[in-house]
């Protein structure tokens, strides 16, 4: 069976990362916690131009949710956020986050400045030559432009509104055009099955980094939809496409409810997420239902070190998880984004006094340099020389956060985790010395000899060049 394939296999590659990340922390490599989220996500408005009938949280033009977040609150809360030491990886999502453009410019301008990586989820609809140009304006910005099928009749049949394919299709162009990065994310329903092909083939037509496919959950509208979701056997087929798709284009992701599975089954993992709603309320993810606090009456800082660092432990959150149907999401009828969001209550789990303070690491540990999370859609890493060596070393990193013993750092793509020793090697890079130089400051600052270190310092110096973190 197909599916149950494919669960284990993710279940397979969960449990070894799982298992990885655990031997990493043992070893004092990898955080036992975030001290702050590494990425947020932020819903700038419920509203939308258009009334898809799959929408996942239920925006439309006229939705009247609570949007107590005003432009000044997002960008005060913004404002906390890079004081806290800021975010990897900043997405701006909605409803239709350009309903907000002055508003999305300003936060990208915000954590842009502050060196994360930036990302917003549009329907393409108001994506116009002078929108284009400002939103060239970033580095580090990467578009996904939603498109669910190769022809005009698929795509407005769900999105409801005559004349959003060509929109869609003129918004990607124009990105195309001006060198704008963007990635096409498809939702795959009955009718666009068979014609998957045909999308990955438009998708590279246009100038699209990648294609993500998406599987219907039983969320938000989706939910009152039930024809827009397919039965087993369509389940099969979509998988079975996928695997053809990714054998012959390289380029095809996919995304699917597993990754609530995903998530359920990592909750032992440190939480490195949070999403920010229109009313303030913070919760754990998009297809999880689950709220820990609101940034209106508590400190995102407070929120996260008080909360989310154990949220995905609340029992509440684990028996949900462990309970939902692994190809719908759903979980005892119950409907995310239509019913209520579920509040979880943290009084009875934390303890008076609780610190997640971290030991100093005084002990020599070879460096370490650990891949957190990255981007497929940026070029791919290539190794290089490390002809740095014969000159002034310097890192590269577009943003770096200390956490604790740990410092995290954003290469190009991709944002990395090192350890006490890889940190101080690394804060040695500035310019000013070469890696002779650094290789004697550590030695001399752990009281052991250079030889002994030569070897580790050079691997992680190979490392850096490999992850594009050292000027080469
Ligand atoms: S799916 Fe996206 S474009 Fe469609 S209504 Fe929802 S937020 Fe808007």
């Amino acid at each position: 069976m197909l599916i149950q394939e494919m669960m284990r296999e993710e279940e397979r590659l969960v449990r070894s990362m799982e298992q990885y990340v655990q031997a990493e922390q043992r070893k004092g490599n990898y955080p036992s916690y975030f001290n702050f989220p590494l990425s947020i996500q932020f819903d700038l408005t419920g509203k939308c131009n258009l009334k898809c009938l799959h929408c996942f949280n239920d925006s439309r033009p006229d939705a009247n949710n609570e949007e107590s977040m005003t432009a000044q609150r997002w960008l005060a809360l913004a404002g906390q956020i890079i004081a806290e030491g800021g975010v990897f990886s900043a997405c701006f999502s909605g409803g239709e986050p350009l309903l907000k453009k002055q508003l999305l410019l300003e936060m990208l301008g915000l954590f842009g400045q502050d060196g994360a990586n930036l990302s917003v989820i549009t329907n393409g609809y108001l994506l116009d030559e002078k929108t284009v140009l400002d939103l060239k304006k970033f580095q580090r910005l990467k578009l996904r432009i939603s498109l669910d099928g190769h022809t005009e009749d698929l795509h407005d049949a769900l999105r409801q509104v005559p004349g959003s394919f060509q929109r869609a299709v003129d918004a990607a162009r124009l990105m195309a055009s001006h060198g704008v990065m963007f990635e096409i994310s498809s939702c795959v329903t009955p009718a666009n099955l068979g014609s998957m092909e045909q999308m990955v083939e438009l998708a590279h037509e246009l100038g699209a980094m990648n294609i993500v496919f998406d599987m219907l959950v039983a969320s938000g509208r989706a939910a009152k939809n039930r024809h827009l979701m397919f039965d087993l056997t369509q389940v099969r087929a979509f998988f079975a496409q996928l695997k053809a798709l990714r054998q012959k284009y390289e380029d095809v992701l996919l995304a699917y409810t597993g990754t609530i599975m995903v998530q359920s089954l990592l909750s032992d993992l440190p939480n490195a997420n949070l999403l920010i709603r229109p009313n303030g309320d913070v919760r754990l993810a998009c297809l999880a239902p689950f709220v820990i606090g609101n940034v209106m009456v508590e400190e995102i800082g407070e929120i996260w070190r008080k909360k989310g660092v154990i949220a995905w432990n609340h029992p509440i959150a684990r028996e949900y998880l462990h309970n939902a149907d692994l190809i719908s999401g759903e979980n005892k009828g119950f409907v995310n984004y239509l019913d209520k969001d579920i509040r979880l209550d943290f009084t009875s789990l934390i303890k008076e006094n609780e610190t997640f303070e971290k030991p100093p690491q005084e002990q020599y540990a070879p460096p370490s340099v650990l891949f957190f999370s990255g981007n497929s859609a940026y070029d791919s890493i290539e190794m290089q020389d490390i002809r740095f060596l014969k000159t002034k070393a310097r890192g590269t990193a577009s943003k770096t956060r200390e956490d604790g013993n740990h410092l995290i750092v954003k290469s190009v793509d991709s944002t990395y985790i090192m350890n006490a020793t890889a940190r101080m090697a690394y804060g040695l890079m500035d310019g000013s010395r070469a890696i002779e130089e650094i290789i004697k400051e550590i030695s001399s600052a752990f009281g052991i000899e250079e030889e002994k270190i030569n070897a580790d310092i050079m691997g992680f110096c190979r490392k850096l060049a490999e992850f594009r973190l050292v000027e080469a």
